[in-house]
C-alpha cells in the first residue's frame, strides 16, 4: 500500500462540498468584478521563477521542485503571478482595454517542512489587476478579497498593509536599514546575515525567534517608524489608506510587513485570521510594478493577490456531501436508466441506478444506506401501466403516477447540489 507524498492531501469527496462551495463563490465574486480566470502550465521555465520570483527570495534558494528534461530546467510553479505574467505578455495582453482583470486558481508546490497549515502541494486563488498605477486599483483588489471573505463569513480577520517604496527610494532605505542591523549581525541567523547582503529588507520577515526580538528593538523599530520612501510613494499609500477608511476597511499599518516576494513596490498587505494557528495568513498580495518589464514585456503597473485555499476552507462552515435526490429501484436496468436520464434532463438531479442486479427490496435498503431523498419504485406492475411509484424516504409517504405526470412534477435544477 502506498500513502500520499509528505506534505499532500488527497481531498476526498466529502472535503470536496466544501471546497466547491468556496470555489463557486469565489468565482462569482470576481467575476462579478470583472475578472476573468485563466489557467496556466503547472510547470514553466526555471528561470522564469528564478527572474520573477526573485533570486534573493526562500521560494527560489531553497522551496523550488525544479527538474531537468532534454537541456531545459522546468520548475513545478510555487506561485502563479510569474506564470499569469508570462502569459500577459506572450499573448499580447497589453493591447487588450485596460485595466486587464485576471483570476486563477489552482495547485502550487513549495518544498517546505510540511506542519499544519503548511504542505509541500497546496492550492492558490489569487487575482491580478494590470494596467492601473492608482491607489483606486490597489483598494478595488484589497476589497474584492475582502467582500470574499464576508461572503463566506470568515472569523477574525485582519488587514496588515505596508509601504515598501518604489525601486528608487527602496535602494536608500535598503542602505540604511543595513546601517542600522550591522551592530546585530554577529546575533542573527545565518540565512538573516545572507539576506543582509541580497536583500536586507526580507531580514524583517525572518521567522526565527531570535532574529525577530532584534527587529523588535527600539532602534531598529525607531528607524522602521519613520517614512523611509519618496514622496510619490508616501502619497500613493496615504490616498489608498484614505480610500480603505472610505470604504469602511479595517487595517493596521504594520511597518514590518515586507513579504517575502522581490517584487512587489509600493503596496504591500497580508490578510490574517486569528482562528488559524501559527500559520495565520490567508491572503498576501500588493504591487509589482517592475514584474512586467523585468519578464521581457512593456513596463506595465500590476496589483494583485493570492489566498491559501486550504486555510481559507479550513475557516468555513463545512458543507455536507450531498445524498442522492433520487434513487430508481428496478428488476429492469434499461428501463431504470431511462428514466434516470428524463430526470436528469429536466433538472441536473443526482440519480442513483442498481447496475449490481440486486432484488427490489435490497435496492430499497441500499437508498437508505445512500440517504436518498426520493426512491422511484419501477416494477414489473408500474412497467406494466407506464407509472412509477414515488416514496418520499423522510416521511414514508408514497404515491403512484404516470411518469410523464411525475416528470412535470420537477422543478429545474432540483438538486440543491447543482444550484451555485
Ligand atoms: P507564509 O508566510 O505562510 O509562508 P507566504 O508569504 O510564503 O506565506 P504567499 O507566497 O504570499 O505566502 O502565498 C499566499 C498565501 O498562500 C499565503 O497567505 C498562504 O495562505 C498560502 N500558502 C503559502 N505557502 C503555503 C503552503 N506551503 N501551504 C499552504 N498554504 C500556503
Ligand atoms: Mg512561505
Amino acid at each position: 500500500m502506498y500513502s500520499a507524498p509528505k506534505g499532500t492531501h488527497d481531498l476526498l469527496p466529502e472535503d470536496l462540498a466544501t471546497w466547491h462551495m468556496v470555489e463557486n463563490t469565489a468565482r462569482s465574486v470576481l467575476e462579478a468584478a470583472n475578472f476573468h480566470e485563466i489557467r496556466t502550465p503547472v510547470f514553466e521555465s526555471t528561470e522564469l521563477f528564478a527572474r520573477g520570483v526573485g533570486e534573493s527570495t526562500d521560494i527560489v534558494n531553497k522551496e523550488m521542485y525544479s527538474f531537468e528534461k532534454g537541456d531545459r530546467s522546468l520548475t513545478l510553479r510555487p506561485e502563479n503571478t510569474a506564470g499569469v505574467v508570462r502569459a500577459y505578455n506572450q499573448h499580447g495582453m497589453d493591447r487588450w482595454p485596460k485595466p486587464v482583470k485576471l483570476y486563477y486558481l489552482g495547485p502550487m508546490f513549495r518544498y517546505e517542512r510540511p506542519q499544519a497549515g503548511r504542505q509541500r502541494q497546496f492550492h492558490q486563488l489569487g487575482a491580478e489587476l494590470f494596467g492601473l498605477d492608482t491607489p483606486q486599483a490597489d483598494a478595488a483588489v484589497i476589497l474584492i478579497a475582502m467582500q470574499l471573505f464576508q461572503k463566506l463569513e470568515i472569523p477574525g480577520l485582519a488587514l496588515e498593509i505596508n509601504n515598501v517604496g518604489c525601486f528608487q527610494c527602496r535602494a536608500d532605505f535598503r542602505e540604511q536599514l543595513r546601517q542600522v542591523l550591522a551592530p546585530y549581525l554577529g546575533e542573527l541567523c545565518g540565512d538573516c546575515n545572507q539576506r543582509y547582503h541580497t536583500n536586507p529588507l526580507r531580514m524583517l520577515d525572518c521567522k526565527n525567534p531570535n532574529c525577530k526580538a532584534i527587529y523588535q528593538k527600539p532602534e531598529v523599530q525607531a528607524f522602521l517608524s519613520q517614512d523611509n520612501t519618496c514622496g510619490e510613494c508616501k502619497t500613493h499609500f496615504d490616498s489608498l489608506l484614505g480610500i480603505l477608511e472610505s470604504l469602511a476597511i479595517p487595517y493596521h499599518h504594520n511597518r514590518m510587513l515586507v513579504r517575502g516576494l522581490d517584487y512587489y513596490t509600493r503596496t504591500v498587505f497580508e490578510i490574517t485570521s486569528n482562528h488559524l494557528g501559527a500559520q495565520n495568513a490567508v491572503c498576501g498580495g500588493g504591487r509589482y510594478n517592475g514584474l512586467v518589464k523585468e519578464l521581457g514585456g512593456k513596463d506595465t503597473p500590476a496589483v494583485g493577490w493570492a489566498l491559501g485555499m486550504e486555510r481559507l476552507v479550513s475557516l468555513v462552515k463545512k458543507v455536507e456531501k450531498q445524498a442522492p435526490a433520487y434513487y430508481i429501484a428496478s428488476d429492469d436496468v434499461a428501463a431504470a436508466l431511462t428514466l434516470a436520464q428524463s430526470i436528469q434532463a429536466a433538472g441536473f438531479a443526482t440519480v442513483e441506478v442498481d447496475l449490481s442486479g440486486k432484488n427490489l427490496g435490497k435496492q430499497i435498503t441500499q437508498a437508505n444506506k445512500l440517504n436518498a431523498q426520493t426512491v422511484l419504485v419501477l416494477g414489473e406492475s408500474e412497467r406494466a401501466e407506464g407509472s412509477v411509484t414515488i416514496k418520499n424516504m423522510q416521511t414514508g409517504e408514497q404515491q403512484t403516477l404516470p411518469v410523464e405526470a411525475f416528470l412535470k412534477t420537477l422543478a429545474p435544477h432540483s438538486n440543491p447540489a447543482a444550484v451555485v
